[in-house]
């Protein structure tokens, strides 16, 4: 675990000039050293922000003007599309697109979301660079085991590092990675001017996941593909959503999926996903009409398959 300097300020040199670390809302120590392994990662260099909602704040400043349009997924996190709708006042428009075909003509940004959560869509990569506008991708369920954004052709990765990153529900951090140099200081500056920085402990705490992040996927993965395998043969689930990697899927059973998620035992009946331990959740109270009524959004965790599954086979009784 990296030690965590929680001071918000460092002396200047011996000159009187600002050395590395001066206050914490420009930069810190912790922050800096798990920037540096999340950049490995992904191939780029990475910004961490207090969380993925303010990584992608600072992309409509960096990225957006007033009367731009945003091309959005349309089957991408929620809170994604209110947050950018929080720009309306600003002249922003969001045009929703179906990612696994072209987006629109006319975009200024094309912000794709690799799965999309809890649709579980992929993004058509070819049409999204033949369009020409910057590319945010949102990766957060991917993980930089299975999607490195930037070698697809995205301008900037993006993560709620909140998720599988840190791993353990512990830390609410954002992240943004480029390789584009002007556009990575632009966004440290906005992150610097709205105060969007990350707190030294959350940034500690991704450090923490990132050490163990090669060997979590594949377990995710492993568990996710056999659950996903058993869902598909369960009479009373009537649709499986899953791509195949990582540990988000969702499933539809045919009436209100609130008795099932209350029923589970082992499995935490809470938002959010991306934890060691499994957590399910009904969609619908959160998107409404959006989703199906159905839609049980499962984060499958680390826990035995077998355990697991038995907690969502006695649940499914209630369905
Ligand atoms: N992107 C995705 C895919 C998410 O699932 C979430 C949160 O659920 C976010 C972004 C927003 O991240 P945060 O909650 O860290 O602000």
């Amino acid at each position: 675990m990296e030690s965590v300097d929680r001071s918000t300020v460092w002396p200047y040199d011996d000159r009187g000039q600002p050395r590395d670390f001066y206050y914490q809302r420009y930069a810190h120590p912790t922050g800096a050293a798990a920037e540096r392994v999340l950049g490995e990662l992904e191939g780029g260099n990475a910004l961490l922000f207090s969380s993925g909602t303010a990584a992608g704040t600072a992309c409509v400043f960096a990225l957006l003007r007033p009367g731009s349009t945003v091309a959005l997924a349309d089957g991408a996190y929620f809170g994604t599309g209110v947050t950018l709708r929080e720009f309306a006042t600003w002249g922003l428009k969001v045009a929703e697109f179906d990612q696994t075909g072209p987006p629109p003509a006319g975009a200024d940004v094309i912000w794709l979301e690799s799965p999309s959560n809890p649709t579980l869509s992929l993004p058509d990569w070819d049409a999204a660079r033949a369009h020409g506008a910057p590319v945010v991708c949102d990766a957060t369920a991917s993980t930089p085991v299975y999607l490195r954004p930037l070698d697809e052709g995205a301008t900037v990765s993006l993560h709620s590092a909140t998720k599988f990153l840190t791993g353990h529900h512990d830390a609410m951090l954002g992240a943004l990675v480029t390789r584009d140099a002007e556009l990575h200081a632009r966004l440290r500056d906005v992150r610097t001017r709205l105060g969007l920085h990350a707190a030294p402990d959350a940034c500690a705490s991704l450090s923490r996941g990132l050490e163990t992040l090669g060997e979590r996927m594949p377990k995710h993965t492993e568990n996710a593909t056999e659950i996903a395998r058993r869902l598909e043969a369960h009479p009373a689930v009537v649709k499986v959503r899953y791509p195949g990697f990582g540990g988000l899927l969702s499933f539809d059973v045919a009436g209100d999926p609130i008795p099932v998620e209350t029923a589970t035992k082992l499995i935490a009946n809470q938002t959010s996903l991306g934890g060691v331990e499994s957590s399910m959740e009904s969609r619908y109270r959160w998107e409404g009409d959006r989703i199906p009524v159905g839609l049980l959004r499962l984060s499958v965790g680390l826990e035995d398959v077998d355990a697991i599954w038995g907690d969502l086979e006695q649940a499914l009784q209630s369905a």
